[in-house]
């Protein structure tokens, strides 16, 4: 890692998907790459890729390119994707029902452990197997499950009620799918999903 620990975000976000890609390659039995090549998959400038790298130290070696297995295994590590990540997710409806049921997600070594939600009527049934615990018992549970990132997937008016209950319960990363800008102390890092931006991004670019 750089000295002073400040990766900039959009290098992180390539990062991913410089991993991605070399997971592609490796499945296909490739074992080298180039700069060149990694820009060809990922249309990531062959310089902003060597750029990427850089801040952790020496990849690859002129002229042979990258180990693709070593270079994944080195992204991962970096990005602490090798780490099991415990997950509590807030908010048991339609997106906490589909996040819960997605399988791929366990096999990145994340795991959502449990799901919380305010309502009586859903508090103690099991949502894909996990049981559904009432989110005012947050911050004792997750003394017991230990878990440092959290899901909100609650209406938007109940979004802030919910970072504030993951951050009393230790959470420090939250993936925040309401469309609300949370309000959060600095230690923790918070990452939003914004559906509406994502669509009015491409709507501009109809023709
Ligand atoms: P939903 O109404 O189906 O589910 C919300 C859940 O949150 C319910 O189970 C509700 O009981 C629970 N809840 C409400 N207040 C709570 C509180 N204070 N503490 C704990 N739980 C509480 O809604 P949804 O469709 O799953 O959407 C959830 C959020 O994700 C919304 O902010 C929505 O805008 C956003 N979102 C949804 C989708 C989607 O495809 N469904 C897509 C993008 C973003």
């Amino acid at each position: 890692m750089p000295a002073n620990g400040r990766v900039p975000t959009p290098t992180l976000e390539r990062l991913a998907t410089y991993m991605t890609v070399l997971a592609g390659l490796k499945s296909r039995g490739v074992e080298t790459v180039s700069s060149i090549d990694i820009e060809q998959h990922t249309g990531i400038n062959a310089a902003q890729f060597r750029k990427d790298l850089s801040y952790f130290g020496e990849f690859g070696r002129p002229g042979v390119g990258y180990d693709v297995s070593d270079l994944r295994a080195r992204i991962s590590r970096i990005l602490k994707l090798e780490e099991r990540q415990k997950v509590l997710l807030v908010g048991a409806g339609n997106l906490g029902s589909a996040l819960a049921g997605y399988a791929p997600l366990r096999a990145e070594n994340f795991e959502i452990v449990a799901a919380f939600d305010n309502d009586r009527a859903k508090i103690g049934k099991s949502l894909w197997g996990l049981a559904i615990l009432d989110v005012d018992n947050i911050v004792e549970e997750n003394r017991r499950l230990g878990a440092r990132m959290g899901i909100i997937a609650v209406p938007a008016n109940a979004a802030q009620e919910a970072a504030e209950k993951l951050v009393e319960a230790q959470v420090v990363t939250i993936l925040n799918f309401a469309p609300v800008v949370l309000r959060i102390p600095r230690h923790v890092t918070v990452r939003n999903v914004d559906f509406f931006q994502e669509l009015a991004v491409l709507s501009f670019h109809l023709p």
